[in-house]
């Protein structure tokens, strides 16, 4: 696309964005009319559209960021086609997705903005999404939607639980990636869960599911899950993963269950020979919230490339958790817990400006660490992290 088209495509989007809650208005006006105009495409959605319309926007808002740089939009596109196959979304949809957006885009912004070069622009920047994402499902071999029996579920805290599924056949994602998951309570409002392990030739896949308190679908998971439910997943996403480059030693930091999606590659590199160092900096609220020491415990004392520094922000449990205070007390391998907020403990810790970065987590806490270790002078390229949905 050239630059006078991304320009103007930013623009128009932007307009609408920058007026208080422009973003929602517009979400909701383009569903009004696809529903209205393509009734038959409603059954694709969910009843509830709250979360369906945050997660349209914050992917348009993604892409639009992304434009001018093919090399990443590319395959976000390309990867977004191939899970789009679980719907079973065929190339008209698109067309009718591609003509409310205008629609809405146009009644928004009115015909002062809304010029024909304008329309063009826009014409010319949905036809290579929905090129790229039709041309990628219409390549792919693997199944559209993998079906998974629920083979465990284990509470390890009230409010996060760690769910292990048996896939009807395996899947080759790149540990580090993420797939979208329906479960059978709540039909067609998927949701991206993080793998915590690699790929594997049994077709075994373990997730780690924080209960979000008013969400639709993860207290659902966390309270409700039994051994035996069925599950659909979609194809993988997301470019996290292991780098090409092995030589250039890591930081990674996580909060929460941010952790699966580093989990998994610190479990693929431990199958490696060489690897890069390693420093996981793994965060939580209070001390019972770092979950996974005992992993991260046995991943660090079997790997001298990897070193592990817990860090919470506050010292204390909170009343109703009745474990050891210092979960990590009694664990070889593990640094020393540090006390503070993660991106501000991980940013003053050291120089980190070589490093390769990941950072996984809640999107606040994945902001401001990456704002903080640009801040102290690691290079925006060097930070990858997956987009805030
Ligand atoms: C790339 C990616 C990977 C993810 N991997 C995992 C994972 O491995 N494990 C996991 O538990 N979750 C993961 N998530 C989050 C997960 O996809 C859901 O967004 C989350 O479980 C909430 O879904 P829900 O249906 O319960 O809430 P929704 O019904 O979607 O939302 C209800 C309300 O909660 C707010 N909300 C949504 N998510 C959060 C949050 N994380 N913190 C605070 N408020 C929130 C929403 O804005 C909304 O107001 C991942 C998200 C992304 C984008």
């Amino acid at each position: 696309m050239d630059s006078r088209t991304v320009a103007l495509v930013r623009t128009t989007f932007k307009a609408v964005a920058a007026e208080e809650g422009g973003r929602e208005a517009l979400a909701r006006t383009f569903y009004a009319i696809l529903f209205t105009d393509y009734p038959q495409i409603r059954d694709f959605f969910p009843a509830a559209m709250d979360a369906q319309r945050d997660r349209l926007v914050q992917a348009i808002t993604y892409a639009l960021d992304k434009l001018d740089e093919p090399e990443k939009l590319q395959p976000f596109l390309a990867q977004l086609g191939r899970d789009h196959r679980k719907y079973g979304v065929r190339p008209e949809h698109y067309i009718a997705v591609g003509y409310s957006m205008k629609k809405a885009l146009r009644q928004y912004t009115g015909t002062e903005l809304w010029t024909d070069e304008v329309e063009q622009a826009w014409d010319g920047g949905l036809e290579v999404i929905a090129n790229t994402m039709i041309g990628a499902a219409a390549k792919e071999t693997t199944p559209s939607a993998w079906r998974g029996v629920v083979v465990e579920r284990r509470e390890v805290l009230r409010n996060l639980a760690v769910v292990r599924v048996q896939l009807d056949q395996p899947m080759q994602y790149a540990a580090g990636q993420y797939l979208s998951v329906q479960i059978p309570s709540r039909p067609r409002m998927w949701r991206y869960l993080s793998p915590a392990v690699p790929p594997n030739a049994s077709g075994e896949v373990e997730f780690h599911v924080r209960s979000v308190s008013g969400g639709w679908v993860s207290p659902a998971i966390v309270t409700n899950t039994a051994v035996g439910d069925q599950w659909l997943l979609g194809s993988p996403l997301g470019g996290l993963g292991l780098p090409r480059n092995t030589k250039r030693a890591m930081l990674m930091v996580a909060c929460g269950t941010g952790l699966a999606p580093l989990r998994a590659q610190l479990m693929a590199m431990a199958q490696r020979r060489t690897n890069p160092k390693v420093h996981l900096f793994v965060g939580g609220h209070h001390p019972c919230d770092l979950y996974d020491l005992e992993t991260l415990s046995q991943l660090a004392m079997a790997n001298k490339w990897l070193t592990v520094t817990p860090i919470t922000e506050s010292d204390e449990n909170p009343w109703w958790y009745e474990g050891p205070t210092d979960p990590e007390r009694d664990l070889p391998g593990l640094e020393p817990r540090l006390t503070g907020q993660v991106g501000k403990v991980v940013a003053n810790y050291t120089l980190w400006t070589d490093r390769d970065v990941q950072i996984a987590g809640p999107p606040s806490m994945v902001q401001t660490s990456k704002f903080r270790l640009m801040a102290a002078g690691t290079p925006a390229d060097h930070i990858r992290h997956d987009p805030l949905f």
